[in-house]
């Protein structure tokens, strides 16, 4: 672990941008990630510029339309526990509360959980399937980031050197998803998902009321929207078909968490499970 790091903490968005454009420059937000990353040898950075004092990224913000936008700094332990989270967006906390344990969530933040890009991370299959949006700022100004754009590949965002991740929104067409997240990991207690799915449903009376997410099962945290059309127009009796559909899908690899034949055969079981349990 390098001892002469330079360690800033910035109390607004812009001067955490200024202070970026100095060559290695890492953002720290809990450091769940990027402190291991460090200790491995696999980050470098020089300098750290800690977004945890900038008090507007510490805000839950719930808007008149019945959305919620949840701020960079925000500890899953707040996401899980939130009120409006609980009751519009409960996908969300279903799969925050599978992170580590309860200590780690006080500091690792969603934010952190998604700009790090895992193929595992258990908050991007819920943030998939709520059709969440990344605001992002830079020098370049502000923008949103669909989250379905977001992920390229493993511990790859779509995120430029300098942009910083300020909230998450979640819209209100979202709100009302129920559901199950599934997931299997090597041991009880603190572990990487070997296989992740989420199959949620809405019982409104939104044209789209199935969800189906996977983590953990390829390159990326997926979507599977052609799962999705298929409850749609043939419900949960088609569970079988759902699972099916889902192992064809995903592109798990081998590795020391499970072999890709093993992973590929639990998303058929998992999603089948998911589906007929909302049956
Ligand atoms: C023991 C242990 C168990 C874990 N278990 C799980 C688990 O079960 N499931 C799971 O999904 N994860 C797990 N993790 C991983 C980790 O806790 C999560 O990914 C966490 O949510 C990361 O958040 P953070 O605030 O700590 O991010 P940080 O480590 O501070 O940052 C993560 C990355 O994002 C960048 N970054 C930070 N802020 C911004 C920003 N605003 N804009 C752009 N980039 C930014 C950082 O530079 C870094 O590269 C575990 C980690 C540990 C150490």
């Amino acid at each position: 672990m390098p001892t002469d790091l330079d360690y800033l903490a910035p109390t607004t968005v812009d001067e955490a941008i200024a202070l970026k454009a100095m060559p290695g420059t890492a953002w720290l937000l809990g450091g769940t990630d990027l402190l291991p990353q460090m200790r491995a040898g696999r980050k470098a950075p020089e300098r750290l510029v800690d977004l945890k004092r900038i008090p507007g990224l510490h805000e839950i913000r719930e808007s008149a339309d019945g959305g919620l936008s949840i701020g960079a700094a925000v500890p899953l332990a707040d996401v899980e526990t939130h009120p409006g989270v609980l009751d519009r967006f409960p996908l969300l906390a279903e799969c925050a509360k599978t992170v580590g344990a309860w200590p780690l969530r006080q500091r690792a933040t969603l934010a952190g959980n998604l700009c790090n890009a895992s193929p595992a991370a258990d908050t991007a299959v819920a943030l998939l399937a709520l059709d969440a949006e990344v605001k992002v700022a830079s020098t370049a100004g502000r923008r949103s980031i669909p989250i379905r754009e977001f992920f390229l590949g493993p511990g790859l965002a779509a995120l430029s050197p300098g942009d910083l991740v300020t909230e998450i929104v979640l819209p209100a067409a979202s709100a009302g998803f129920r559901g199950s997240y599934l997931r299997l990991s090597r041991r009880k207690g603190m572990d990487l998902a070997t296989v992740g799915v989420l199959v949620g449903k809405s019982n409104g009376t939104l044209p789209a009321r199935w969800r189906v997410a996977l983590a953990a099962v390829a390159p990326t945290p997926l979507r599977l929207r052609a799962v999705e059309e298929l409850l749609e127009a043939k419900g949960a009796a088609a569970a079988g078909e759902a699972a099916e559909a889902a192992r064809v899908a995903c592109r798990p690899i081998t590795d020391l968490r499970g072999s890709a034949e093993y992973r590929r055969e639990m998303v058929g079981v998992l999603v089948r499970r998911g589906v007929e349990s909302l049956g």
